[in-house]
């Protein structure tokens, strides 16, 4: 079956770049795309003529919440040692949701994903309220929502040898159980292999130790001698908050998040860094930065930046134009909630600018490369997040005709700064429909996801007094923004 989308303008890749083609043609047969340009003259059985849209490559989103989100509570609920982020050291971990519910919670976020252009997905979800970390069993149950759903993602259950707590006198320490995190481990190695084995090609695996401060020096030397064999990423928070980076200062001798990765031989290619917002340590010089930025290029990292979650915590990365002057890979997630890429290549583009008080330091293309190529080059696939032939056939419609969309005076600016997720129509992943008119093609009801999900969160929701340091109640926790007004009985 050879398909043939004709649109207003087409993103196509020629010399390591993408390149726009207007009015132009995509191509493909199963799942790989075999033309982009003008006036293919081969065999194709079916032409859809899409009008005024952009089609271009689906999104990688590398830090996708496939979660309710549980950091949206936070917004306006902090500090988070308060407010259950970091739990009471008297709470006795349990599983909070069931294995159903979290079933629930995938089947609702790859669908949520798909329907905002996100191709490639590499879940997260929270910890904070699990026994331990992340299970087995629960990402088995991933890989065939996966499946399901048609979405490209690279699964893995997060692993931990220890975890924050705040104790009586609210002071912040460390617990740690190394069985435990050796154990999710060679379940985590375990799972790559089983889903490298029994999927699809569009389901691969990944490592996922979870943060920097929760695993010991041992869980992360044998974490990259897991990655050298099995040849697939790994993705570590790091440098993301002042807990974490004094915690590693503090536990292993005074050094950075970055040296301590490092000592422990998992700089490579195949590493992927979200956040990377406090480098240089806990008492940050130039030469400390300069030593964490030369250690994250000579060994070919790749950084991954989430702008929504982090502008939402005041916080920023040190800046695109300087992780290009050192030749970093960057690449995008959205990390909470809307999972919307589009709102975070134009927030992170204000960021940027703002942070560095410089209206040059990022474009709108500069973080439309991150949500593709970059993300494409962190994965160590030359196939995704471009259209030319050969590539994978991931490849999202951006609706133009769309009221909200504004005036067109550049396709991928006007898309970024003018659009959002809710404006893509189409979605083909491996060269199958997924979402067509801006509706999944499966026939799921969002609808009755939307409204299961609600009621899964309320319930979510309630549980956060257990975990929280003083046993306050649920309106302690989460006031409303406003007074109630108590309705008069007559
Ligand atoms: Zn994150």
């Amino acid at each position: 079956m050879i398909t043939k989308l004709c649109g207003k303008w087409v993103v196509g890749h020629q010399d390591g770049a993408h390149c726009l083609f207007e009015d132009g043609e995509v191509v493909f047969e199963d799942g790989k795309v075999i033309f982009v340009g003008y006036d293919y003259d081969g065999h194709v059985d079916k032409v859809e003529e899409l009008g005024n849209v952009l089609i271009g490559p689906g999104f990688i989103d590398l830090d996708a919440i496939v979660d309710l989100d549980s950091t949206v509570l936070g917004f306006d609920n902090h500090p988070g040692w308060k407010k259950g982020r970091v739990p009471s050291a008297q709470w006795a971990r349990r599983e909070t949701y069931s294995p159903a519910q979290l079933a629930f919670n995938k089947r609702y976020a790859f669908n949520m994903l798909l329907l905002n252009g996100i191709t490639t997905a590499m879940p997260i979800t929270s910890i904070l309220y699990r026994e331990w970390a992340e299970t087995y069993d629960e990402f088995i149950v991933a890989a065939d929502i996966a499946e399901e759903t048609g979405i490209r993602a690279y699964l893995g259950p997060a692993y931990m040898s220890g975890h924050a707590v705040v104790n009586p006198d609210k002071s912040i320490s460390m617990r740690f159980d190394e069985a435990k995190g050796m154990a999710g481990l060679s379940d985590a190695i375990r799972y790559v292999e089983r889903v490298r084995s029994d999927y699809s090609s569009r389901i691969d695996g990944f490592l996922a130790p979870d943060r920097i401060e929760g695993c010991t020096p041992e869980l992360l030397k044998r974490t990259a001698e897991a990655q050298q064999r099995l040849a697939c990423p790994v993705r570590l928070h790091s440098c993301q908050g002042e807990l974490e980076v004094e915690m590693i200062t503090k536990l292993h001798g005074g050094i950075s998040s970055i040296e301590y990765i490092h000592r422990a031989g998992l700089i490579s290619d195949g590493l992927i860094l979200p956040h990377l917002q406090f480098l240089g340590g806990a008492a940050p010089t130039e030469a400390s930065i300069k030593q964490d930025l030369s250690l994250i290029s000579q060994g070919g990292a790749s950084a991954l930046i989430c702008p929504i979650v982090a502008g939402r915590h005041g916080k920023y990365f040190d800046g695109v134009s300087t992780f290009k002057e050192w030749g970093i890979n960057l690449s995008l997630g959205t990390d909470t909630y809307p999972v919307d890429m589009i709102q975070n290549m134009h927030i992170g583009c204000i960021l940027s600018r703002v942070s560095k008080g410089d209206i040059a330091e990022a474009s709108a293309l500069d973080y439309y490369n991150m949500a593709t190529l970059g993300g494409a080059r962190a994965l160590g696939r030359d196939d995704l997040g471009r259209l030319c032939a050969g590539a994978a056939a991931d490849i999202i419609v951006f609706d133009f005709d769309s009221v909200y969309t504004g005036q067109n005076f550049d396709p991928i600016t006007a898309m970024v700064i003018n659009g959002n997720g809710r404006d893509i129509k189409g979605v083909i992943v491996d060269g199958v429909k997924r979402v067509w008119d801006g509706q999944l093609v499966s026939g799921v009801s969002m609808q009755e996801l939307h409204r299961q999900a609600q009621a899964q969160f309320s319930e979510f929701k309630a549980s956060y007094p257990e975990r929280c340091y003083g046993s306050p109640t649920l309106e302690d926790v989460f006031p409303l923004s406003l007074n109630k007004v108590s309705k008069q009985l007559p």
